[in-house]
């Protein structure tokens, strides 16, 4: 973190004071802010907030005796610890990470969108490496709470920092882009993800959109041509703001494409093709979701300052990340595609496209999509559909709203429970020397259990 004084703090906070002078606060030096009252490192400020199941205020003698050296809370607290006392405690997190960053000198670039968030957010900060000291949000911290958190781990090291944004409702993303304040932002793409909290598809382009309304004066927007959505949000973006476009097929009219795309099982070569020249790139995953997220990635970092050698550098060393399209080999011939990690309904059609390009027998299992709301069955319907078009052998779901997907199938089948699902599964791939499975669902199908019984009997 950059260290701030507890005065500095109390200021920035509109706070008051308790338990310590002000001459005290002033040179009392915090160097680190947890809101996990089992995270507290040296020198210390402890944020209270209270949640739906628990409140942090109740936590107070414990963090003081783990360590921390002042808390901020909504109201006094009999424990003799120096506090700084405001109205809101998540609201003062926003305001002092906002004045963290605008003491960093680094290039910061946001990034928001349905699907592939994480995965451009770790193919950029790959490539800004090599450039300079990079930090970037840990794991899907990427919400009101997760984006502070992220920017008080900004230190005067950083050249580079790379925010990941979500939004499950209107004016999340508009909350904390303000904090972010990028040189550069993109949306990746828009798909129906989450859409019960926003009422349509343009309630998503609104949010994700928000990201656009802090960009810095002379920053860079980057848009994909693919979702057409430029016309959604052009209103926020200036004339001194540059704007970057890439898109997986609008060769010439983008600015950042593909071309000589070869692909062999998890790796794709391709030509990626920007406005400061051309780079050959070895990208070691499956996927032409993942050549635009490439594709967006390299705008990112080109924007804050990488070259081209950096971009063909950082992709060519990244790794799967489990649960994401993560390739797992059950015995020779027998491959799980891992994509248990969450799924909408471009995200599942992503995956299915890996899957028909993978060698023999194809199944895809399927749990839910949540969060689809009266979009739902459309929704689908229509993943069912595109893996019939796809050719993909057997098709087998599990939960409440995936028989949808079956139903599209002749041969399809549906089950109540993983047990009978799993029962059904394990034969088929016994009969076939080369099979090829793609589990899915949403987070909350936790089709991880399907993927962890296969690898316990194989
Ligand atoms: P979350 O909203 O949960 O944070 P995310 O936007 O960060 O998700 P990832 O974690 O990168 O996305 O990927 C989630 C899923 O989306 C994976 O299953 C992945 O295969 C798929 N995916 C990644 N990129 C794309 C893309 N550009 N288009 C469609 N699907 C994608
Ligand atoms: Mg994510």
């Amino acid at each position: 973190m950059i260290p701030l004084s507890l005065g500095n703090i109390e200021q920035i906070s509109k706070g008051t004071l308790s338990h310590i002078a002000q001459s005290q606060a002033d040179q009392l030096i915090i160097k680190s802010i947890s809101t996990d009252s089992r995270k507290i490192d040296e020198d210390c400020l402890f944020i209270a907030l209270a949640g739906e199941r628990f409140d942090a205020h109740d936590f107070i003698a414990d963090v003081k005796e783990k360590g921390a050296v002042a808390v901020l809370v909504n109201r006094e607290i009999d424990v003799d610890c120096p506090q700084i006392i405001v109205k809101d405690t998540h609201l003062a997190m926003g305001e002092i990470a906002a004045h963290i960053r605008s003491l960093s000198h680094a290039k910061i670039v946001a990034l928001t969108g349905s699907s592939g968030k994480t995965s451009v957010k770790e193919m950029t900060a790959s490539i800004l490496r090599h450039c300079g000291e990079t930090l970037y949000t840990h794991g899907n911290l990427n919400n009101d709470i997760g984006v502070p958190l992220t920017l008080f781990r900004l230190t005067s090291e950083h050249r580079f920092a790379v925010i990941e944004l979500g939004a499950n409702h209107i004016g999340e993303i508009a909350y904390t882009v303000n904090m972010v304040k990028p040189d550069s932002a993109l949306v990746n793409n828009l798909f129906s993800a989450h859409i019960e909290g926003f009422g349509s598809l343009e309630g998503i382009a609104q949010a994700k959109g928000e990201i656009f309304t802090h960009l810095k004066e002379q920053g860079t927007a980057i848009i994909n041509l693919d979702s057409n959505d430029l016309p959604l949000w052009k209103h926020h973006l200036n004339a001194r703001q540059t704007q970057w476009s890439f898109s997986l097929s609008a060769q010439g009219k983008a600015d950042f494409y593909p071309s000589d795309i070869t692909v062999k099982q998890f790796t794709t070569n391709f030509t990626l093709h920007t406005p400061e020249g051309c780079v050959d790139v070895t990208l070691p995953l499956p996927g032409r979701h993942n050549i635009a997220n490439a594709l967006a990635a390299s705008a990112l970092a080109l924007s804050a300052g990488a070259t081209l050698e950096d971009v063909r550098l950082g992709l060519s060393t990244l790794k799967a990340v489990p649960g994401r399209l993560y390739p797992v080999e059950l015995t020779a011939g027998k491959m799980v595609l891992d994509d248990t990690y969450n799924a909408n309904d471009g995200s599942m059609i992503a995956g299915l496209q890996v899957l028909s390009q993978l060698p023999g027998y194809k199944i895809f299992v399927a749990g839910d999509m949540a969060e689809l709301g009266k979009d739902s069955e459309k929704c689908h319907r229509d993943v069912g559909r595109f893996a019939h078009n796809a050719g993909i052998d057997s098709v087998f779901t599990v939960g409440h709203h995936s028989h949808f997907i079956s139903d599209e199938n002749q041969g399809g089948q549906h089950f109540a429970f993983k047990a009978d699902l799993l029962a059904q599964l394990i034969p088929l791939l016994q009969q076939h020397d080369v099979v090829s499975v793609l589990v899915k669902g949403s987070r909350s199908s936790a089709m991880e259990d399907i993927v962890n019984a296969l690898k316990e009997c194989f």
